[in-house]
């Protein structure tokens, strides 16, 4: 029984789907829940979409400013940096050992030189290795690990004219730089002082204060190649981007990497060396806030669109089923039905009004088919009853009819009806010149019968008569009983011989006949003769019947029993 139910639910909800799916805006349900999720849809997918733009244009302005003002700041320590670097090593190059330890007139030894070399490294630890060349390019003093470079190089240290600094390409990446400075006198170039900086002292200062994890600089040599990183950056040899030209704009832009990442990031020139300082970060994490609330409206708009989609279900459904009871109801009206039950409502809305008022239709229209049935019933039974009537009357009439041409002891026609078959038969012997017969056969002594055995005999006599006779006519002849105890034929197409052989037969039946009769308790036998008279019709319509009268009266004289031919 439940499953039997579950089963009708099921059938129904997938009928409901299908008929969904075939038109899905055919239905009231389906075009209110349809345009409900539509309206929730587009408004959550325009405030998602203005959230997240919004959310967007603020952090890329948050950006904007701040990725210019950080390498503003960093280059500006940078140069700082750089500056009393060079104004440490102009100091060194400057002291009066190491420039007498170069002039020959000075006699001081390169011991002395040494000493002060580890004096100054001692007392600045930054710097790796200290060292001296002559004006050929050769060492004169040095202390530290001194990197090992081609004479090209070498040379052009040696021909130095202002402090400088210069990138040392060790292995791999470029680890170390030279500030070099020339060590003069009086305006005569004596050799230069070199001092040994790790590039990890730069990249140590590429951090600063509001620096943010995922953030990272880069300095970027004239030929593109990274010479330093912030702490933490990947290792990249070149930096693979345009750069912008001294002076350029401050621009931030998002772009693609070799490798395939989406970054974020802006440059500035490095105008002391011809370098150029580079922020990155990855444009996934700089604008992750924008996915997070992004996720967030959108999980939102989602609850919102679902809470609108089951409301608006509830309320096409509290709508909806009312209305197609009514509908169906309706529709059933339509067709023709008048047991269609309208389900009550008390609301006062639409529906309310429009099924009371479908519910007065349909008492209405039933009251009216009952009256519609009754009145259907009166008129059958009056139809029935003149149908009946009509049957009787007919009867009747067919009787009446049957009993003015019949006579009625004998069932032979009557007088009446013999007399109007002569007329008509006399005009078609006129007209078609056909023969035609005439018999009269009157009973013998029938008043002694009737006197002897009683009326009722006689009666039974004549009907007996009538059959021998009947029996012995042809179907076109018309037998009559024409008076009491007289009978008639009239025998159409029939010449002399044949009235006369018709004549002879009949008054043979007749005398063949036996009655049978019970009187007293004897039971008796009795038989009747008769007397004939025959005429043939000869043009004479007035004389025709008396003719054949006149034939009866002879045979009557001539003894009775027998057939007499008028005279032609
Ligand atoms: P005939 O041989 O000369 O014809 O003599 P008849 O006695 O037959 O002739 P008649 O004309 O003298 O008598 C006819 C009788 O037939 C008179 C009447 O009582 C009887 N009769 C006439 N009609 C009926 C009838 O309907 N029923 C009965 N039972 N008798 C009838
Ligand atoms: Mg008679
Ligand atoms: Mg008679």
């Amino acid at each position: 029984m439940a499953g039997a139910q579950r089963d009708s639910g099921l059938a129904r909800l997938w009928a409901a789907l299908r008929s969904l799916a075939r038109s899905p805006v055919e239905s009231l349900p389906s075009r209110i829940i349809i345009s409900v999720y539509a309206a929730a849809l587009v408004t959550s997918v325009l405030v998602t979409g203005i959230a997240t733009k919004s959310t967007e244009t603020f952090l890329r302005s948050k950006i904007d400013e701040r990725f210019p003002a950080l390498l503003a700041r960093t280059r500006q320590r940078l140069d700082t940096w750089y500056a009393q670097r060079e104004l440490d090593i102009a100091t060194f190059a400057a002291s009066s050992t190491v420039v007498d330890s170069l002039d020959a007139a000075k006699q001081v030894s390169a011991q002395e030189a040494r000493k002060y070399l580890a004096y100054v490294r001692e007392s600045f630890p930054q710097y790796g290795a200290l060292f001296v060349m002559d004006a050929a390019g050769r060492d004169l003093v040095a202390i530290g690990m001194q990197p090992s470079m081609p004479s090209e190089q070498r040379q052009e240290l040696a021909a130095l004219r202002r402090p400088g600094v210069s990138v040392m390409h060790g292995e791999g990446a470029a680890r170390y730089q030279l500030i070099s400075a020339p060590i003069h006198r009086e305006g005569r170039l004596l050799g230069t002082f070199h001092a040994m900086v790790s590039m990890e002292r730069v990249e140590a200062l590429l951090h600063a204060e509001d620096f943010e994890a995922t953030t990272r600089i880069y300095v970027v040599g004239p030929d593109q190649r990274v010479l330093a990183r912030s702490p933490g950056a990947p290792d990249r040899p070149s930096y693979g981007r345009r750069l912008p030209p001294a002076g350029g704009t401050r621009l931030v832009e998002d772009y693609t990497d070799a490798a395939g990442a989406h970054l974020i990031g802006s440059a500035i020139p490095f105008p002391r060396f011809d370098w150029s300082l580079v922020v990155e970060e990855s444009y996934e994490v700089a604008f992750a806030p924008v996915v997070g609330v992004y996720r967030r409206v959108l999980a939102i708009n989602v609850a919102i669109v679902l809470v609108f989609g089951i409301v608006a279900f509830l309320i096409a459904r509290s709508i909806v089923r009312p209305i197609r009871a009514l509908s169906d109801g309706a529709h059933r009206i339509a067709q023709g039905e008048t047991e269609v039950e309208i389900p009550a409502t008390r609301s006062r809305d639409e529906i309310g009004v429009l099924s009371r008022a479908l519910d007065a239709m349909v008492a209405r229209l039933q009251r009216n088919q009952e009256e519609l049935e009754r009145k259907q019933a009166q008129i059958e039974t009056a139809n029935a009853e003149l149908r009946d009537a009509n049957h009787e009357l007919r009867r009747t009439n067919e009787m009446l009819e049957q009993l003015s041409f019949t006579d009625g002891l004998t069932r032979l026609h009557n007088h009446r009806f013999f007399q109007e078959r002569l007329q008509l038969e006399i005009k078609r012997s006129d007209r078609g010149g056909e023969s035609l017969a005439l018999v009269l056969l009157d009973i013998d002594n029938f008043k002694l019968l009737n006197d002897r055995y009683g009326h009722a005999v006689g009666d039974e006599v004549l009907r007996r008569v009538a059959h021998a006779i009947n029996n012995n006519v042809r179907e076109t002849d018309l037998p009559a009983r024409y008076g009491g105890e007289e009978f008639a034929v009239l025998a159409p197409s029939t010449p002399r011989e044949g009235a006369v052989a018709l004549a002879e037969k009949l008054r043979m039946a007749v005398r063949k006949a036996r009655f049978r009769l019970d009187e007293d308790g004897v039971e008796r036998e009795l038989s009747v003769t008769t007397s004939v008279g025959v005429a043939v019709y000869a043009g004479d319509a007035k004389g025709f019947f008396n003719a054949a009268d006149q034939a009866l009266y002879e045979a009557k004289a001539a003894g009775k029993d027998c057939v007499v031919l008028a005279d032609a």
